[in-house]
């Protein structure tokens, strides 16, 4: 689905940071080195229109579901600012932001992790009734769990079933159904489907798109997998080591990837349908840990055009055509990553 680029934002990240210190050991503390900081999150700024799907993709341990925690403040940002239907809810007090989680929820990666396996399905479902105060009775918050389990594709026999006594996507569909129960209008979905067999996968995706047409929802869907920002996305942010590197609808990003690091991230699925497609250079080495993040443009270990100025200064974001932003110093020269050898 296009949106018009001038519709104001549903949800507005300005840069948003998030910093975890890490608790300082004895040893640290006898020999005076300093605690150590990590950076998940550094600086992100986008905005998300009502309706639109916005995909957020990069490697595991890029700082994809820190974002999406700290914009629900499930994470608490370390500095930045979120506003949502215009309210800005990094100010709102833990009473009101409890308020606003009706209306902002999130929908995680392993849903059995995310089940109380001790509580039903009509008890997990629906415990955000209850928290929001949403049914008068517990008959009628019986009868909006039952809705809500058949709208996901469940059954109401289902509802006094235990986790453990349903398939992983069976599991998922519970997720999904405990985040829609209080009719939110923005969800975060991390990695929804990544835990899953590809076949469920794809229903799984499938009924987050009816849902969300359905329901007149809006989505920041975080995943790994190229081919599924992809499918799903209306404009797409491509993480690097906590920063966002590329921003742009999602048919231009994937047809003309500015960044190195989107370029090399998409060689990774060579069968994904692009015009003009052609096998890159595989990224090699490892995600840098962000304990330590290199100096300069954080990509530059692993970039193949990296030459020394991405040694030392970070590049700052730049438009590279409509709606589409990158940053790297060597746009301007419309270089690509290098094809890959044939076998
Ligand atoms: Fe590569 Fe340099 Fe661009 Fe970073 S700034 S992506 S290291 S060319």
């Amino acid at each position: 689905m296009s949106h018009a680029p001038d519709t104001a934002p549903l949800l507005s990240v300005e840069g948003l940071s998030k910093t975890y210190r890490s608790g300082r050991r004895l040893a640290d503390r006898l020999t005076g080195r300093p605690e150590t900081q990590v950076r998940a999150v550094n600086n992100v700024s986008f905005g998300i229109r009502p309706g639109e799907i916005m995909g957020l993709i990069g490697e595991s341990g890029c700082g994809k579901s820190t974002l999406g925690r700290a914009i629900l403040r499930l994470h608490e940002p370390t500095s930045g600012r979120v506003t949502f239907g215009g309210t800005d809810v990094t100010a709102l007090s833990d009473d009101e932001m409890k308020a606003m989680r009706r209306r902002m929820q999130i929908i995680f990666q392993d849903p059995y992790a995310s089940l109380n396996p001790r509580r039903t399905v009509a008890e997990i479902v629906g415990l955000p009734l209850s928290l929001h105060g949403l049914a008068k009775t517990p008959a009628e918050a019986r009868d909006i769990t039952a809705a809500i389990v058949e709208k996901v594709g469940l059954k109401t026999a289902h509802l006094d079933r235990y986790p453990h006594q349903f398939s992983g996507g069976q599991r998922q569909r519970i997720g999904i159904a405990r985040a829609l129960v209080s009719h939110p209008e923005f969800i975060v979905c991390d990695e929804p489907v990544s835990a899953l067999d590809v076949s469920i996968q794809a229903q799984i995706i499938q009924l987050l798109t009816d849902l969300k047409r359905e329901m007149g929802l809006t989505y920041l869907f975080i995943s790994h997998d190229i081919s599924v920002i992809g499918y799903l996305s209306d404009r797409v942010a491509v993480m690097y080591l906590g920063e966002v590197v590329e921003l742009g609808p999602v048919e231009t990003v994937l047809s003309n990837p500015r960044h190195p690091y989107t370029q090399s991230l998409m060689s990774a699925v060579p069968e994904v349908d692009r015009p003009g497609h052609k096998a890159r250079v595989r990224l090699t080495g490892d995600l840098p840990s962000p304990l330590a993040p290199p100096p300069g443009c954080k990509f530059h270990t692993r970039c193949p055009l990296a030459t020394e100025i991405c040694r030392h200064k970070a590049p700052v974001s730049e438009t590279v055509g409509a709606g589409h932003t990158a940053a790297c110093h060597r746009l301007h020269e419309n270089l690509s990553v290098p094809e890959a050898e044939p076998a």
